[in-house]
C-alpha cells in the first residue's frame, strides 16, 4: 500500500486541494481522500506540486523516433512527406532502434501511461513488448495502391507479441475506396489523419499541391466524386464506428457538425499543435471544437515533426484554454479516445491510472497555469 499527498490534484478539469490517495501494490487507486494534518497520517509520501493521472498521447509514430531534427520546420504539408521520403534511408536499424527506445523511456518517465501509436513498419514492436506503456497499435494502410495484405504482418506480429493492434486508413487522401471500404467493415475503432491542410478539401476540387503532385506522378483517385474529405467518411464510415479525427487544422463548422451528426459515438478530435505548428505553422481548431462541445484528446505526432514527445508543450502551444480542461484532454479524453476509460485517465477507485507529478505551476485565484518551468515525472 502507498499514500500519496500533495497541495493539489488536477482531475476531470477539477482543481482539488490537499488530496491523500492511497494505492494498492499494483497500482490501483483504493481510496481518494483530503487530509488536514500531515503529521496525523503514517507512512506519507507528500510532494509539494500537483497531481494528475497518467497521460494519454492519442497520436504518436514512435517508430519514426530517429528523424528527430532531420527535417526542417515550415516545409509545408506536400514538402514534408516529400522531405521524409528523401532522409529515410539514411539510417541504420540500430540507430532507429535506439531512437525509439529513447523516446519511449521518457514518455515513461514524463507520466505517459498509454499511447495510439501509428505504426507502418514493425521496428517498434519488440520494444514495445517490453514497455510498461500501454499501447494501441494502428497498423496504417497508406497509399494509392496500398492493399490490406500489405499490412496483415503488423497486425500478425503485433499478436505474437500479445500488443494489441488493430487495422486503420491513413488518411482521405490516401486510399482508394475500395480499401478504406474493407478497412471500416473490419475495425470498430479507426484513427484518421484528416484536415491537416487545405490541401485534402482542395485536392477534391482539382487544385492544390496534392492534386499538383498526383497528376505529376500520374496517379488516379477513385474517390473524388464524394466531394470533400468529410462527406467521403460520411458516405463510408457506418455510423456506429468509433473515430480518432487526427489534426483538423483546417476543418469548418460545416464539417464538423456533418460528422458529429453522423455518428453514434462522439468523434475524439485529436490535437497536435506541435506538429502543426512546426510542419506549417498551422493551429488545431481549439476554439471551434470547444463551442461544439466536441471530445477533444492530445498527441504529439513524431520525432519528425515536433521536438519532443512531450504533452506539457503541446498544452504549452494551446493558447487560452484553462489548464485543468487541457489536462482532461490529455488524460481522460485520450482514454477515451482508445477505449481505455474504465482503466486510466482519471484518479478514481479501481483504475490503475498512474500518478504523475506536476512541478513548478503558478497558482492564481484557485486556477493553476504552466510556467516556463513546469515539469512532469511518474511517480506511480
Ligand atoms: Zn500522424
Amino acid at each position: 500500500m502507498r499514500r500519496i499527498a500533495a497541495h493539489y490534484l488536477i482531475d476531470r478539469s477539477q482543481l482539488i486541494a490537499r488530496p491523500l490517495i492511497e494505492l494498492d501494490d499494483q497500482g490501483s487507486v483504493v481510496s481518494v481522500g483530503e487530509w488536514e494534518r500531515l503529521d496525523n497520517i503514517p507512512m506519507t509520501e507528500f510532494y509539494a506540486g500537483a497531481l494528475t493521472a497518467g497521460f494519454v498521447n492519442a497520436h504518436s509514430h514512435v517508430e519514426l523516433s530517429y528523424l528527430r531534427g532531420a527535417i526542417e520546420r515550415n516545409t509545408g504539408f506536400g514538402g514534408f512527406a516529400r522531405a521524409i521520403g528523401q532522409v529515410r534511408g539514411n539510417y541504420t536499424m540500430s540507430q532507429r532502434l535506439s531512437a525509439l527506445r529513447a523516446a519511449m523511456a521518457q514518455m515513461w518517465e514524463e507520466g505517459v501511461q498509454a499511447v495510439g501509436d501509428i505504426i507502418n513498419d514493425l521496428s517498434s514492436l519488440e520494444a514495445k513488448s517490453f514497455s510498461p506503456i500501454m499501447w494501441h497499435n494502428f497498423a496504417e494502410c497508406f497509399g494509392l495502391n496500398a492493399r490490406i495484405e500489405g499490412v496483415e504482418e503488423l497486425l500478425s506480429h503485433s499478436a505474437e507479441l500479445g500488443l494489441k493492434a488493430t487495422l486503420t486508413p491513413h488518411s482521405t487522401y490516401s486510399l482508394q475506396d475500395s480499401v478504406l471500404s474493407e478497412i471500416v467493415s473490419r475495425e470498430e475503432l479507426l484513427s484518421i489523419h484528416f484536415m491537416e491542410s487545405e490541401d485534402e478539401c482542395r485536392l477534391y476540387q482539382g487544385s492544390g499541391s496534392l492534386h499538383d503532385w498526383y497528376e505529376r506522378m500520374g496517379w488516379e483517385c477513385d474517390f473524388l466524386s464524394h466531394g470533400s474529405p468529410a462527406r467521403r467518411i460520411v458516405n463510408i464510415v457506418p455510423r456506429d464506428k468509433k473515430l480518432l479525427l487526427v489534426h483538423n487544422c483546417c476543418l469548418t463548422e460545416k464539417d464538423c457538425q456533418l460528422l458529429t451528426e453522423h455518428f453514434t459515438h462522439p468523434i475524439s478530435w485529436v490535437l497536435c499543435p506541435a506538429s502543426n505548428d512546426y510542419i506549417s505553422s498551422l493551429r488545431p481548431p481549439v476554439e471551434l471544437l470547444r463551442k461544439m462541445g466536441a471530445s477533444i484528446a492530445l498527441g504529439t505526432d513524431s520525432l519528425a515533426s515536433n521536438e519532443n514527445l512531450s504533452l506539457l508543450d503541446e498544452i504549452r502551444l494551446l493558447g487560452d484554454v484553462p489548464l485543468v480542461e487541457a489536462l482532461e484532454w490529455a488524460t481522460l479524453g485520450g482514454a477515451k479516445a482508445l477505449g481505455m476509460e474504465d482503466q486510466i485517465g482519471s484518479v478514481e477507485v479501481g483504475k490503475r491510472p498512474g500518478i504523475v507529478l506536476l512541478e513548478g505551476l503558478c497558482i492564481e485565484h484557485g486556477e493553476p497555469h504552466l510556467t516556463p518551468f513546469t515539469t512532469s515525472r511518474r511517480l506511480v
